[in-house]
């Protein structure tokens, strides 16, 4: 061989060499940047095992990984190609028993999580196994807190680069499993710090009933008395709780709790959280509230009642003949006291309503009668406006559990909104008949129909459509619908609105059977 030929071959090697480092480069570069940016184990060991897969030729790899304070572990398999189902599980107890031969604290399977990708076979007919296979632990400092295995059916001999470049790969995952631990442990102490400093009362404990929050509001509110929080084992069985809990000392207060049993992603539970609230102040107003009620009704009802009375006491003629300009004045105070009373009623009611305090005193009741009766209530009225009232009712409808008061008050406003939106030559029609577990009820009009922009607030309080020509609409309070809302809800069901302006409008609701 020529000086030249050495030379050339010299050459030809470097060049390769050159291209292989370069390859190493690019590949080392691609994971430190995309693992940079990770912030949990499971996007971290997705981008080692993609890594690995670049240049290492595996049929399945295997990542296993501690996670926070040692009670947990991530299994990560990828299989590259197909293999039955006896490999994989041979190779799963082979990473968890290397890992537990590198560790002084031992792991369970039930520890780990498992995530797999790839395609498993069936087991018959496979004469495959494993014919080379490759561990490096994962460190993080000085601590062994993982394995990365790749193994093959094939009698694979990786080159020196090869394992060299594998190392490499578990080095620089070591380090960013040492960063991601510590920017989760700061997270995690962030967590408490915030916590710690709600003003809200914050207790939390573990599975195994271990306390392991108790936030300084929540010391503030209860003391070291725990118990006041109720039985834990309770709290599992119901899953939510909410009470109040009065407390004298060291004065008078009156603390809300909550508690609801938390799950993780996969629905394993981790243990119940309680938050405490003081409500002292909210309970007081929802008092005040009441007594309002109470005062409306009693203190503003009776002089309009014996308004009213002295009003028909006049058109009686009691107090003399009357003049037909009088009787007309003294009939529209009389529409007016009624239409005050209705108000204050629709008050009094969506108070209660949104008090909870609404009473339902449910009786197995045949809803046709409910709904014929409102119909014949109307049917003058319908006539009087040149509307044809009409029911489709379904001749199978079974005896449902409602309040017949409270169903006949829903009726009567969705009935009544319809006459009074309904111009003559129109058709009002009420349909029910079974739908699943429930009945339903429609009330249907050929009348103006609702712009499509106020169909959500419909069920607003106070909320009312703002018409053109408006002075020629009838006036309410805008409390008819929220009212029916109410009713509606409180009975289990549900009520809404398809409508279309100038073709009409369809009100819907349910009932449970
Ligand atoms: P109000 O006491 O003002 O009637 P509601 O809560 O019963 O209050 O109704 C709210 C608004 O919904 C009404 O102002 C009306 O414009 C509209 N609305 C209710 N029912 C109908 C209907 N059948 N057709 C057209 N508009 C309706």
């Amino acid at each position: 061989m020529t000086n030249i030929d050495t030379l050339v071959e010299e050459n030809k090697r470097l060049a390769q060499e050159l291209k292989q480092r370069l390859f190493e480069l690019s590949i080392l570069y691609d994971i430190t940047n995309s693992i940079s940016y990770t912030l949990n184990y499971d996007d971290f060991l997705r981008i080692i095992m993609n890594s690995l897969n670049k240049f290492l030729d595996y049929d399945i790899c295997t990542s296993l990984i501690i996670l926070e304070e040692e009670k947990k572990a991530k299994m990560c398999i990828h299989i590259a190609h197909s293999l039955p189902i006896r490999i994989v599980e041979e190779i799963k107890r082979k990473v968890i028993n290397t890992l537990r031969s590198l560790r002084a604290k031992p792991i369970t399977e039930d520890q780990i999580t498992l995530d797999l990708k790839g395609d498993i076979l069936n087991d018959e007919g496979s004469y495959q196994n494993i014919k080379s296979s490759f561990d490096v632990p994962l460190f993080a400092g000085d601590k062994v807190v993982g394995l990365l295995n790749v193994a093959s059916t094939k009698d694979i001999a990786y080159s020196d680069n090869e394992i060299k470049l594998f190392y490499t790969l578990a080095t620089q995952a070591s380090f960013s499993i040492e960063k991601l631990q510590a920017v989760l442990a700061g997270e995690k102490s962030k967590m408490k710090v915030m916590v710690e400093g709600m003003s809200e009362g914050v207790v939390m404990f573990d599975e195994q009933d271990k306390l392991v929050i108790f936030n300084a509001a929540a010391r503030e509110m209860i003391g070291e008395n725990l118990d006041l929080l109720g039985s834990l084992e309770e709290i599992r069985k119901v899953q939510k709780k909410s009470f109040d809990i009065h407390l004298d000392k060291p004065y008078p207060r009156i603390i809300n709790s909550q508690a609801m049993c938390i799950k993780d992603d996969e629905g394993k539970s981790l243990g119940i959280v309680i938050l405490l609230k003081d409500v002292t102040r909210e309970r007081e107003i929802d008092q005040m509230k009441s007594d309002f009620i109470s005062v409306v009704s009693h203190e503003l009802r009776t002089p309009l009642t014996a308004l009213k009375g002295a009003i028909d006491n006049l058109l009686d003629g009691i107090a003399g003949e009357l003049n037909q300009i009088q009787k007309e004045c003294l009939l529209v105070s009389k529409r007016n006291i009624d239409r005050l009373n209705r108000m204050i009623s629709e008050l009094l009611d969506i108070s209660r309503i949104e008090a909870g305090k609404i009473q339902i005193n449910k009786q197995p009741t045949d809803i046709t009668g409910l709904i014929n009766e409102v119909l014949r209530l109307f049917q003058d009225m319908a006539e009087a406006s040149g509307i044809i009232l009409g029911a489709e009712i379904a001749s199978d409808l079974p005896k449902i559990n409602l309040d017949p008061d409270k169903i006949t008050q829903v009726l009567t406003n969705l009935v009544g909104n319809a006459v009074k939106f309904t111009p003559a030559g129109g058709r009002i029609t009420v349909r029910a008949g079974v739908l699943k577990d429930f009945i339903q009820v429609d009330v249907i009009d050929t009348g103006l129909g609702i712009p499509h922009q106020d169909l959500e607030k419909i069920f607003d309080k106070f909320y009312q459509v703002s018409r053109l020509g408006g002075s020629r609409t009838p006036k309410g309070t805008g409390l008819g619908l929220p009212i029916c809302k109410g009713i509606v809800e409180r009975h289990g069901g549900r009520i809404w609105v398809e409508s279309e302006l100038g073709k009409g409008s369809k009100f819907s609701f349910t009932l449970p059977i």
